[in-house]
């Protein structure tokens, strides 16, 4: 049984919604990733709003993002050509989930539309270990970083 949903095209295969065990063991790492968060103003905050340069509250219900986005990942010229099934692995591997709310979590996946000086930016060294192997198993240097532009 493939591991990607029947679709129109390849594109879309590749974004489809994942098997359940792949997605709920993404769920269960980035959630486990809580214990990075702090509270910032009195309120908890999530694990981007920590380095949110407007420090904007959390708003929404926290979920599993993706540090490397998953349209990333299928566009790494390191992936291109690579079996589906291996593909939808490396878009679900859960080293790569971190817990956002929806706020940051949407602001942050739309980097490249911030205006200056909105842009939530990771510092590289505050990346779990699991994360830095997630990014040196699939080849994704590159994508990374993308993500700490100017280190
Ligand atoms: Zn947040």
């Amino acid at each position: 049984m493939p591991l990607l949903l029947a679709s129109v095209d390849g594109a879309a295969a590749m974004i489809a919604k994942p098997p359940p065990e792949l997605s709920e063991a993404f769920w269960r790492l980035a959630m486990k990733r809580r214990y990075a968060t702090m509270f910032l103003g009195g309120q908890l905050a999530c694990w981007l709003a920590i380095h949110d340069p407007l420090k904007r509250p959390c708003k929404g219900k926290w979920e599993a993002a993706h540090f490397i986005g998953r349209q990333s990942i299928r566009n790494c010229p390191t992936l291109h050509g690579l079996d589906p099934e291996l593909l939808a692995l490396a878009s679900w591997d859960p080293r790569n989930g971190i817990p956002a709310c929806v706020e940051h979590h949407r602001r942050f996946d739309n980097h490249a539309d911030a205006g200056p000086g909105s842009a939530i930016l990771v510092p590289r060294e505050t990346l779990d270990e699991d994360l830095e192997e997630f990014i040196a198993d699939w080849g994704l240097e590159s994508e990374a970083e993308r993500r700490f532009p100017g280190t």
